[in-house]
């Protein structure tokens, strides 16, 4: 089958850990590739923000990127992409006239706009992945929220219209079904992991004599490393270091980095906090290995790449309960899931694994089982497909020459 992939703000092609990727990019850039492995044509479209890249790109992996000019070629934030969507979906509309596509799968909400409105006269079937919802972000971020305000209500009427919506994890099923969406309409189909770069076995990143406490992400107070900073007080003889990079400004400038650092002063672990930047991602199982346990404890999360990575890395992984990690982290088993993210709770959860090396070892390698077992991510490319044939049998079931 041929499949359209909308991902207008997210690119495959983009480094994760850069201020402007993460997870969204990671997910787009693999199932693509496991769609390919699984005999599929693959296209995805992007928003062109350089001037300088080609507009089209065949990736080692098989599939193509097209970039789409849409607004300025030139990086903007997620939110200011809306008011270029009209001249984004145009293109979607022109380009399946001259090289039609039997599926198309739009990645977060404003992809799934022009994708809607492109497919429309093509009569495509459009899958939505939402990567997070507007109805969550305005729960938890309130007056902070940047998502132009009407996210909410087109999410919910793009929910309504979707072929078929994928949920990344059980609350966000929930949370689509709140909206209205019959659950019927949903499948959960989580990120997932390459089982292949990410393992256990292999090189660590060089550590102290401490224990090393792990966190990974961009710099934004969602992902909740304060709580990390703070805990840090409570467990003496351990470091702790965050990997990402800051969202917008230099690490040393930026809002978020200061202010840690400010909370790791008033804490006094200043001396056993360290913020390492972005680390490439081909580098980031180096780094997960030098790890006694990681530590993921965001605030709210659509999924979490993450702690899948960490436990792949068989890493024990301690969480706040939230998100995808409700899903991914078995309590007891591959980690400890934190009820209430405080800053006791987090250091409590962490202590007995620093103290036992048996119940980390023991713990890490339950989490590797799982997330080899259920999130390889050519598994999560046959939920996917399972998603299209439900919806469109005749289309999904189509046989194509594996690259254009
Ligand atoms: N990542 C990376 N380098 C960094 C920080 C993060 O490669 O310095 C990757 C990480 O390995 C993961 C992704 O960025 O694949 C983050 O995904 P997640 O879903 O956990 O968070 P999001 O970015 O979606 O908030």
């Amino acid at each position: 089958m041929k499949i359209a992939m909308v991902s207008a703000h997210a690119s495959p092609l983009a480094e994760p850990g850069s201020p402007a990727a993460g997870g969204r990019n990671v997910h787009v850039a693999a199932l693509s590739a496991a769609l390919v492995r699984a005999g599929h044509q693959v296209t995805v479209y992007t928003r062109r923000d350089d001037p300088h890249i080609r507009t089209e790109v065949v990736t080692r992996e098989g599939y193509l990127v097209v970039h789409v000019p849409a607004g300025p070629p030139k990086p903007l934030p997620r939110d200011q992409i809306l008011r270029h969507l009209g001249e984004f979906g145009t293109f979607l509309r022109r380009h399946w006239s001259l090289y039609p596509v039997d599926m198309v799968h739009a990645h977060f909400w404003i992809s799934a706009l022009a994708a809607e409105l492109a497919a429309r006269e093509h009569r495509l079937p459009v899958i939505v992945s939402f990567h997070g919802l507007g109805t969550v972000v305005r729960r938890h971020e309130g007056l902070a929220d940047t998502s132009p305000r009407s996210r909410i209500r087109f999410e919910r009427l793009i929910a309504l219209r979707a072929a078929h919506v994928l949920a990344s994890c059980s609350e966000e099923a929930a949370e689509l079904a709140r909206m209205g969406l019959p659950r019927l309409r949903a499948s959960i189909v989580p990120g997932g992991v390459d089982p292949a770069a990410f393992t256990g076995d292999g090189s660590a990143a060089s550590t102290g004599a401490r224990h090393r406490l792990l966190a990974v992400g961009r710099l934004s107070r969602r992902k909740g490393f304060e709580l990390a900073v703070r805990a840090l007080a409570e467990l003496p003889g351990t470091e702790l270091v965050i990997a990402g990079s800051a969202v917008g400004d230099a690490l040393d400038d930026d809002a978020e980095g200061r202010r840690l650092r400010r909370i790791a002063s008033e804490y006094g672990v200043q001396e056993r906090f360290r913020l390492l930047g972005p680390v490439s991602h081909i580098g980031m199982p180096r780094l997960y290995r030098s790890a006694d346990v990681v530590l993921c404890t965001p605030q709210y999360e659509p999924f979490g790449l993450v702690p899948l990575e960490a436990m792949a890395c068989r890493r024990p992984v301690v969480a706040t309960a939230v998100g995808g990690m409700l899903d991914t982290v078995v309590d007891g088993v591959t980690g400890r899931l934190v009820a209430s993210p405080d800053p006791d709770g987090i250091a409590r959860a962490v202590r007995p694994l620093l103290e036992d090396r048996t119940l980390r070892e023991t713990w890490g390698a339950a989490g590797d089982d799982r997330a080899r077992s259920r999130y390889g991510w050519d598994r999560i490319a046959a939920a996917t497909l399972h998603a299209y044939h439900r919806v469109a049998p005749e289309r999904a079931a189509k046989v194509v020459a594996p690259a254009r």
